[in-house]
């Protein structure tokens, strides 16, 4: 006799984690179904090398939502975030306003510091500065609540699900006229353009453009970046906005207590348990068949897996109706991004700053020029990936050593761009991988010279190791692009956002749905919380829960 579930959540990423959590201490018997050996999808620790632990795919933490964190109590259950502090972006010799070695902009949470710096590069910059931090702010402030609510279904007839936008129409009224233009243009500009308004400064511009860019196949300089822009200033951390930290025991720590919290509500959480179908009877999700073979029943079934992996890998064919079918086909993934994880012996020097220092404690910017960037999205666009690539680097062990053996550190490069689909005339990803890293340590080579002679061992992630890992279709790191397009009530099929789907029971609670990707939690959260209203609260729904 098959087992039954109250709920069976498809995945054991951060997000089904969180699903399982709430719907546990709801009362609701809830089973978890992870693939690999270990949990957490692209927000997982791993010893790739012995000794040397990393966090393989996602490494900062910004956007996971703080009443997730208040509501499981996830610090009880071993979460600590470390403060990452400054970006620094180092320029070759030649370049900036200081003769010799080389200069560098290094942006620190000092804001003090941060202005005396700004002005050896631009008084009207360093002036400007300030007003932009601030103006992010009130944006950031004023589209956040978008990111605890369900979207509408602007072609249905009941006119209860508008309400909250109501809310939000009213907050754009109080917003006053500056900012009401500002809004639009972070809509519908280029991430470089709207920088332009701003500042002067190319390694300045070129380092905050970077967040339009991460995660999209889209250039500094393509309309629509300047919202992913926006989406990466919304993180907070203990409130403080554009706050960005690393997790103890990387992002493996994050997942690792969301895990912890769903266990001590009475979840059960299964590793290496693949599911092959989802199975539905008479419309309906009954439950899903593993890739062993075994059946298990449940009333409802949450997929944290992306819209396509559950539509069309994990459903039967037939089960949904052309028309939708064709849509959750057009959601675009077109993975851009890589990963190269290395174990180094020693700190690398940067030329414009020698030796060790607090710049190598906080993110390290390979983007000294908006043409460098653009020019690393033109190789792109034509299937191949950057000869001379955006770095964004970390190196963990500055703030958590246990990372690696004493003395050690592990350095962890997110890198773009990587396109999943490669021009045919250059083989498969199997066939460039290598090359793909070597083109990594070059380019970081051209600021640090030293770097070469420090890695001990070099783990590279293409699109497609990405996509075979952790089961991201086409390696995006988002579960699908957060272009404009696809989110809100597009996300990830227009008028399907709110996390039901058209077979009855079966939800999405991933990236794929809105509010979009990162360390988030706000899909997990709101997937469960929307399930438990439909039944009216669940069995525990005398138990406080939001
Ligand atoms: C290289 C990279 C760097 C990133 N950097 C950052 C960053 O620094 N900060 C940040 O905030 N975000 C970052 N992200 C994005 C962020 O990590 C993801 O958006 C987020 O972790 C997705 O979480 P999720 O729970 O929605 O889905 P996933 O993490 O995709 O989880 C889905 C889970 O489902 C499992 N699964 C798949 N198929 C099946 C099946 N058939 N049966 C059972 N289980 C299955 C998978 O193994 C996986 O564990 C990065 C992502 C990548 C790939």
């Amino acid at each position: 006799m098959a087992e039954r579930y109250d709920a069976v959540i498809i995945g054991g990423g951060h997000n089904g984690l969180i699903s399982a959590a709430y719907l546990a201490r709801a009362g609701m018997k809830t089973l978890v179904l992870e693939r690999r050996h270990v949990l957490g999808g692209a927000a997982v620790t791993e010893e790739l090398f012995p000794g040397f632990r990393f966090s393989v795919f996602s490494y900062v933490v910004s956007l996971l939502r703080p009443e997730i964190i208040r509501e499981l109590d996830l610090p009880a259950h071993g979460l600590d975030i470390l403060p990452l502090d400054g970006t620094f972006t180092p320029l070759r010799p030649g370049e900036g306003p200081r003769s010799g070695g080389g200069d560098y902009l290094w942006r620190v949470n000092d804001h003090g510091r941060t202005i005396r710096e700004l002005r050896r590069w631009s008084k009207r910059d360093a002036e400007a500065y300030e007003e932009y931090g601030q103006l992010m702010v009130d944006m950031a402030r004023f589209i956040k609540p978008i990111l605890g609510i369900v979207p509408p279904d602007p072609a249905s007839n009941d006119p209860r699900p508008l309400l909250p936008l109501g809310g939000l129409a009213r907050a754009f009224q109080r917003l006053g006229e500056r900012q009401q233009a500002v809004f639009v243009q972070l809509m519908t500009m280029s991430a470089s353009d709207f920088l332009d308004q701003w500042f002067e400064t190319d390694p300045l511009k070129a380092t905050m453009a970077a967040s339009g860019i991460i995660g999209t196949y889209q250039g500094v300089k393509s309309p629509g970046t300047a919202y992913v822009l926006l989406h990466h200033y919304m993180g907070e951390i203990d409130g403080a906005f554009r706050a960005w930290g690393i997790p103890k025991n990387g992002t493996g720590g994050i997942s690792n207590a969301i895990g912890s919290a769903a266990r001590a509500a009475g979840a059960e959480i299964r590793l290496e348990a693949p599911v092959a179908r989802i199975l539905v009877r008479d419309g309906r999700a009954t439950g899903v068949v593993l890739e062993s073979g075994e059946e298990i029943l449940a009333g409802s079934v949450l997929s944290s897996v992306d819209s396509r992996r559950t539509f069309i890998d994990l459903l039967e064919p037939g089960t949904l109706d052309a028309d939708f079918e064709a849509q959750v086909r057009r959601f675009k993934f077109r993975g851009s991004s890589g990963k190269v994880n290395m174990a180094l012996d020693g700190l690398p020097s940067f030329t414009a700053l020698p030796g060790p220092g607090e710049h190598l404690r906080g993110a390290i910017s390979i983007s000294p020029s908006i043409d460098e960037m653009e020019r690393a999205y033109d190789d792109a666009k034509y299937g191949h990936w950057s000869r001379r690539p955006y770095i964004d680097i970390i190196i963990p062990t500055l703030v958590d050593p246990a990372m690696a053996p004493p003395g050690k550190h592990v350095m962890s490069c997110f890198v773009q761009y990587a396109p999943y689909h490669l021009d045919p005339s250059l083989g498969s990803w199997d066939d460039n991988r290598e090359a793909f890293g070597d083109a990594v340590v070059d380019r970081i080579s051209e600021f640090a010279p030293d770097l070469k002679s420090k890695i001990l061992f070099r783990n590279v992630q293409t699109p497609l190791d990405i996509e075979r890992t952790t089961g991201l279709t086409e390696g995006n790191i988002f579960q699908g692009e957060l272009s404009l397009e696809q989110l809100f009530f597009s996300r990830p099929v227009p008028g399907w956002a709110r996390f039901r789907t058209p077979v009855r029971d079966l939800w999405l609670s991933g990236s794929s749905t809105h509010p979009g990707g990162g360390i988030m939690g706000a899909n997990g959260r709101i997937a469960a919380l929307e399930l438990l209203r439909s039944r009216g609260g669940g069995r525990g729904a005398g138990r406080r829960i939001a």
